[in-house]
């Protein structure tokens, strides 16, 4: 017997974990796909470690495929370390360099904050990478009865991202069954867009833009633009707050497009000589505006993205060529140590230098950006773009809701005045939009006997599901609890 089920989402707290078992006589093998901790409106919500903790049989678990990097999708892994798991970690290349970066920042948030436990659960980690090339064949295991090959294909969704094709075998009876992790957008910077499997008798797909289409990657641009210029034109700072993996080097990429398509030309058009003594000069550029990255870990992701062309889409790859640094322009400036980074909130408070800083959390929950509110929120002058989904909740959330009416934001129990300007930009999202999906599902040559819609909220779900029902008569849609 050939059997997929699901382990995660339940709780509210644990985040993307499928079970692919193969079962004869008592016999049973299977492995995990992505063993994640749930982000988002549930974050921070006081997940204890025994809400995380591994609550389902592993023992007869050889291996774990990890999709991509999100912590919604790898959160979990320290926990099933704990819980004894001794088999591989399977990933694409570029996920292999990036996971144990990601799980050390988890484990200091969220696990212990005792160094040699951390190096040793890393070392654990390590020890258990198996990178595996995109599109090529690796065998899990194979015996008399038994087998299941696993395949990595691009999802499109952040560097390393892959859906997951299975070839199980028991006796007689054969299946595929694809598991898509979360799929990128077409036409999104840096990486090539997912093309749909070759065959799928089973599928096991996200869902989280299920009910909606992302805005284009054209008009996205050209508003991005429209912010930072009106942004600008005062000598203000714009803030980003933004996550680190993927949104932050999509607009890094596009930050560099636009300084290269109108270089010398000013980037606020309405700026006057002698109209603002203390930010304005009247000679800035496009090629002037400086942009800081303001975060070790957002950083240190845009190393590993620049490092790893050779994932790179065509696009991107032709930049490179021209002799363009899309991932490390001149005007560009990291900021690491913690000192540093009051210096420089210091100083852009006070000095009103037109800028554009890129820091997280992408909520506003915590993270340097928080220090940069505190003491910009205030000036006018300021600006803050939102370029990601913000929970209600979150401060992020309320600087969205009453900022532009100009009510105020709690950090730390005391309240701060919005008087920036506040902007969302969308668009930005990492995700598939639900055209994407269905383009993704009907682009297989033959429609899966079953399709298994994972991975969104209740609404997003149905909506995908009814979606697929009606362009797919034949395939069997359904929603797992
Ligand atoms: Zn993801």
């Amino acid at each position: 017997m050939i059997e997929v089920s699901h382990h995660g989402a339940t709780s509210g707290v644990t985040g993307s974990c499928h079970e692919l078992s193969l079962s004869r006589g008592s016999q049973k093998s299977g492995i995990l796909i992505d063993c994640g901790l749930f982000q988002g409106q549930d974050e921070g919500r006081g997940a204890s470690a025994s809400d995380l903790s591994i609550d389902f049989p592993i023992e007869h678990i050889r291996a774990l495929v990890v999709t991509h990097v999100h912590i919604d999708h790898v959160g979990r892994i320290p926990y099933l370390l704990a819980a004894a798991f001794e088999g591989p970690i399977i990933c694409s290349e570029p996920s292999a360099i990036m996971l144990p970066e990601i799980l050390e920042d988890a484990l200091k948030i969220g696990f212990t904050r005792d160094r040699q436990l951390i190096e040793r659960v890393l070392g654990l980690i390590r020890s258990r990478l198996v990178p595996v090339p995109y599109g090529q064949w690796h065998s899990v295991f194979d015996e008399d009865d038994c087998s299941l090959s696993v395949r990595l294909q691009r999802a499109g969704h952040i560097l390393g991202s892959a859906y997951v094709e299975c070839d199980a075998r028991v006796g007689d009876s054969e299946e595929r069954i694809v598991f898509s992790g979360d799929l990128g957008a077409p036409h999104a910077p840096l990486l090539p867009a997912p093309q749909s499997p070759d065959r799928a008798d089973r599928l096991v797909i996200e869902s989280t833009y299920g009910d909606k289409d992302h805005e284009d990657r054209e008009t996205r641009r050209y508003r991005l633009k429209a912010v930072l210029e009106h942004a600008l034109e005062d000598g203000g700072t714009v803030l980003v707050p933004a996550f680190s993996i993927g949104r932050t080097q999509e607009l890094l990429y596009e930050i560099e497009s636009l300084i290269h398509e109108f270089g010398r030309g000013a980037v606020a058009s309405g700026m006057k000589m002698g109209s603002d003594p203390v930010g304005s000069d009247p000679s800035f550029t496009w090629e002037s505006l400086e942009i800081i990255v303001d975060s070790p870990l957002a950083a240190e992701f845009t190393r590993i993205y620049r490092d790893l062309k050779p994932y790179w889409d065509a696009e991107a790859t032709e930049l490179v060529n021209q002799g363009r640094h899309p991932l490390s322009f001149e005007q560009l400036t990291v900021i690491n140590s913690h000192e540093d980074h009051l210096n420089a909130v210091d100083y852009l408070a006070r000095s009103h230098r037109p800028c554009v800083v890129l820091a997280g959390s992408g909520m506003c929950a915590g993270g340097r950006v928080v220090n940069y509110l505190k003491a910009m929120l205030g000036d006018k002058r300021n600006d803050v773009l939102f370029v990601g989904y913000q929970a209600a909740g979150t401060p992020g959330g309320d600087i969205l809701t009453y900022g532009p009416r100009g009510g105020w934001v709690e950090f730390d129990g005391d309240r701060y005045d919005i008087r920036a300007r506040i902007h969302q930009v969308g668009g930005y999202s990492a995700h598939a939009g639900q055209r994407d999906l269905l383009r993704f599902v009907e682009g297989i040559p033959e429609a899966p006997r079953e399709i298994r819609v994972v991975h969104g909220d209740e609404d997003a779900k149905a909506a995908f599901r009814e979606r697929l029902v009606s362009s797919l008569p034949d395939s069997r849609v359904v929603i797992p609890d």
